[in-house]
């Protein structure tokens, strides 16, 4: 395939406007996937998107496609599609799957309308300097109203009226327009077929046979199986031991030429050699590196533990490749005196971080307890020096020199949402809680009245249940605390006393009595067997637990309580 019979474009939208669904019809209407596979929605391979309902992993599949214009001979063409996610969380993988694109197909609901993903996506596909392909879907439902949609299309992003393609996605009406449509507008990949071989890695995943899987984008030149290539960031040098594309499954093809998209495998020992964003070329020749991605700000920080201290190893494996498939999360490894080794985790968003914790379950079997998210927040003392935190327990509780100044960062957020309830929506964002679509981006750092609470057993503050709060929250959040855990930690052989303090200030409090727990009690009779069972049981019990001072708390109280509420 010369690079003009090659189309790479995404599919960009907001959640739930139809994107994976679209996806399906052109792989069926491509023959690449069989109608009726009995699987909406194929590319959602994770169990987690499948259980979700969401897209939160970019899927790239391979058609090929005979494009029949009027009069001329069928001509064969190479298309590669790309799926997103539509949430905002995500949208770091749309940014590098926009990389290995020259257009994308913009969806919008045809009753819904324009939403605030799907302003940012266009923006995003807009800067990446992409032809667009606006789509209205849905034009099925008896709500559809397409020609709102295409004024709306028309007076937000400029886009020609005549340029929509009107379709539906679950009837297959218009269907037939959307790839002559991509073929005709949108320009073949630029690339220099005769230059040296130059290579985006712009995404990977660890296979359990094949190791790390790179999927790349060939800018210049080409690569076949057997080439020595070297990465740049990382500096490391391999052999391709197999290349091909993703039809939608890996299939083999020897090689791969200027503009298409595929993966590779080499022999790459540890999926931090697979760096997101670097430059592949071929071993002993020099090119200019690609520009690569930018780098991601994390917005949200928590600890993620083992569920049981020993599994330490297993988490810190599951991690690193589950790191391999998500770039976007930095991880760096901590102790806590409460939950042991883990990791101090940073992730985009709470939806990410909600996804992460069950893709490391669902995927890798490891349990995990995470500590109360926190935003990364700064502080200033009084003799000048400033401390950045992304856990709560590293702040100081009496410090020697008196916090002066605290800040915290903020979004610019943008929410779409038909006028007649502005009203009602200021209402629930002053609450807190979540409504009509809604988008942010990093805005600076402002400054804050901040304060570290700690929560005390038996007068033993416990870092994993430090938290930073406001202080005019302080009182609340703190109440609240120490009553989960009253609700939370059995009765020991003495009396357990629970205090939230903001530094050596004691603002809640409250004991647990003492109770010798006889797990025999109950049985009465001389069952030995059912007592030895409960013995055990006990035993059992005692392992799940974590020792803070002289107080045990199971796991289970730890998941409860760090649970977001
Ligand atoms: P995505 O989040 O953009 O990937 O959206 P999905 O493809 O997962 O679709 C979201 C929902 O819309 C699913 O329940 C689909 O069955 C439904 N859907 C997709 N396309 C159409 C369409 O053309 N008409 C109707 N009525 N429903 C559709
Ligand atoms: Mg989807």
């Amino acid at each position: 395939f010369p690079s003009e019979k090659i189309r790479n474009f995404s599919i960009i939208a907001h959640i739930d406007h139809g994107k994976s669904t679209l996806a399906d019809r052109l792989m069926e209407l491509t023959g690449t996937i069989k109608k009726g596979h009995g699987q909406p929605q194929y590319l959602d391979k994770l169990q987690v998107e499948r259980e979700r309902g969401i897209t939160v992993k970019a899927q790239t599949a391979t058609m090929f496609y005979e494009n029949k214009v009027e009069d001329q001979e069928a001509s064969g063409y190479l298309l590669n599609l790309i799926d997103t996610p539509g949430h905002v969380d995500f949208s770091y993988e749309v940014s590098r799957s926009l990389s290995a694109c020259q257009g994308a197909l913009l969806v919008v609901d045809a009753a819904q309308g324009v939403q605030a993903q799907t302003v940012a996506n266009f923006y995003l596909a807009f800067e990446a300097n992409l032809t667009i392909v606006p789509v209205i879907n849905k034009i099925d439902q008896p709500t559809a109203d397409p020609e709102r949609v295409k004024a709306q299309l028309k007076s937000m992003f400029d886009l020609n009226t005549d340029d929509v393609l009107l379709v539906s996605a679950k009837t297959g009406l218009g269907l037939e327009h959307v790839l002559p449509a991509v073929i005709e507008r949108i320009p073949p990949p630029p690339g220099i077929s005769d230059s040296p071989l130059r290579m985006l890695l712009f995404d990977s995943f660890f296979n359990e046979y094949k190791g790390v899987i790179c999927y790349v984008s060939v800018v210049d030149g080409m690569l076949s199986k057997g080439d020595k290539v070297s990465f740049a960031a990382s500096g490391q040098s391999y052999e391709v031991l197999d290349v091909g594309i993703m039809h939608p499954e890996l299939t083999s093809t020897g090689v791969l030429l200027t503009g298409q998209v595929g993966y590779i495998v080499t022999g790459m020992r540890t999926t931090k050699e697979a760096r997101i964003g670097d430059t592949i070329y071929r071993t002993k020749t020099t090119v200019e590196p690609l520009p690569g991605f930018k780098p991601v700000r994390h917005m949200v920080f928590s600890g993620v533990y083992p569920a049981d201290g020993s599994d330490f190893e297993a988490l810190s494996h599951a991690i690193e490749k589950l790191t391999c498939n998500d770039a976007s999360v930095s991880v760096a490894k901590e102790t806590s005196t409460a939950l042991g080794m883990g990791f101090r985790c940073g992730f985009l968003g709470l939806l990410h971080m909600d996804v992460f914790h069950q893709r490391l379950e669902q995927e890798y079997g490891t349990q995990v307890i995470s500590t109360i998210p926190t935003v990364p927040y700064t502080f200033e003392y009084s003799d000048g020096s400033k401390l950045q935190v992304q856990n709560p327990a590293a702040l100081p509780s009496n410090p020697k020199y008196r916090v002066t100044a605290s800040w915290e960062p903020t979004v610019i957020a943008t929410i779409i949402l038909p006028s007649e309830y502005v009203g009602a929506v200021i209402n629930l964002c002053s609450d807190r809680r979540g409504y009509a679509s809604f988008d942010y981006e990093d805005a600076e750092y402002q400054a804050s009245d901040l304060v570290k609470l700690d929560i005390l057993l038996n007068g033993q503050a416990v870092d994993a249940l430090a938290t930073i709060v406001h202080k005019q929250k302080a009182y609340r959040v703190g109440k609240e605390l120490v009553e989960k855990l009253k609700n939370y930690i059995e009765r020991q052989m003495f009396e357990v006393m629970i205090q939230a303090a903001i530094g050596s200030k004691i603002i809640a409090r409250d004991t647990i009595s003492a109770m010798r727990k006889n797990v025999l009690a109950k049985c009465y009779g001389g069952d030995i067997t059912r007592k030895k069972k409960l013995l055990e049981k006990q035993k059992e019990g005692k392992k799940r637990m974590k020792r803070v001072g002289s107080v045990d708390i199971p796991h289970e109280a730890f998941q409860q309580i760090l649970k977001v509420s």
